[in-house]
């Protein structure tokens, strides 16, 4: 008789553990549930994209002080393609140093930003199909000696930190004395002043200032291959997001209208 009830017991509190441990992973799971990036953009009725806002000609403020460029274009196809409207759009200006946070944190749905794909951010974002493909150059003053990336040895040179050039530079001149800036503008004027000898970064953005400004030019050579794409939060509640910015990508390559805006923005 004793045994008996301690077996009813026995099996009264394995049910009741069971129960509780069924009820705590119900809950735990659905606190773990993340909501859909893309069904949290169609209800929001809006897409909000990090872009730079000194980087001509792919993110940057035009002469009415709108943000503009091939990086922004980019942006309304993927706002039409969700909205079938390009102004369903919120822009938020970003920089190398501050674009990984700001997508990782959720300020900003995708960045789209001169960003080069590399296993480092990999790590920490998924990205998309590649828009377009750069290659780091120097930028010196118009009467500099300095003709190869070698001659930067012992040099003061400007990067802009958080950028693929500051690690290639440190890299590939480790005797370079490394000047880190956060914006483009701010290195520009510190080789006006003669602080720094160079500025090393992506080429498609430095031309730009040699344009410009005859004062300045760049070596015609590139050290690396820079691949940009889209930068999208890693987990599969952001996967319908990302197949999204890659069917605007791909649409965007087969039907050749990405050559129509690397015209449009003096881009090859
Ligand atoms: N493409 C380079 C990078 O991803 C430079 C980008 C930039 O200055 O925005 O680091």
């Amino acid at each position: 008789m004793k045994k008996r009830v301690l077996i009813i017991l026995a099996i009264l509190i394995a049910v009741i553990l069971t129960a509780a441990f069924c009820l705590w992973d119900g809950y735990e799971s659905k606190q773990l549930e993340m909501p859909d990036t893309y069904k949290t953009i169609l209800n929001r009725g809006y897409l909000i994209v990090g872009v730079k806002a000194d980087t001509k000609p792919f993110g940057f403020k035009d002469k009415d002080g709108k943000l503009a460029g091939l990086d922004v274009d980019i942006a309304k196809a993927i706002a039409k393609s969700i909205f079938r409207d390009e102004n369903k759009l919120k822009l938020v200006s970003v920089t190398p140093s501050d674009r990984l946070i700001k997508l990782t944190t959720g300020d900003v749905d995708i960045v789209i930003a001169t960003m080069t794909v590399t296993p480092q951010r990999m790590d920490l974002i998924d990205f998309s199909h590649s828009y377009f493909i750069a290659g780091q150059t120097v930028l010196v003053p118009k009467d500099s000696k300095i003709t190869a990336l070698a001659d930067l040895a012992d040099e003061n040179v400007g990067v802009i930190f958080g950028t693929t050039a500051e690690k290639n530079l440190r890299t590939l001149v480790p005797t370079a004395k490394v000047f880190g800036y956060k914006t483009y503008n701010d290195a520009y004027n510190a080789l006006k002043s003669g602080i720094i000898k160079a500025i090393t970064s992506d080429e498609t953005i430095l031309r730009n200032y040699a344009l410009d400004d005859k004062t300045v030019r760049i070596l015609n050579k590139r050290y690396s291959k820079e691949p940009y794409a889209v930068g999208v939060r890693k987990g599969k509640e952001n996967k319908e997001l990302l197949e999204r910015v890659n069917f605007v990508i791909k649409t965007l390559i087969t039907s050749n209208s990405i050559n129509r805006l690397y015209a449009k923005w003096g881009l090859r």
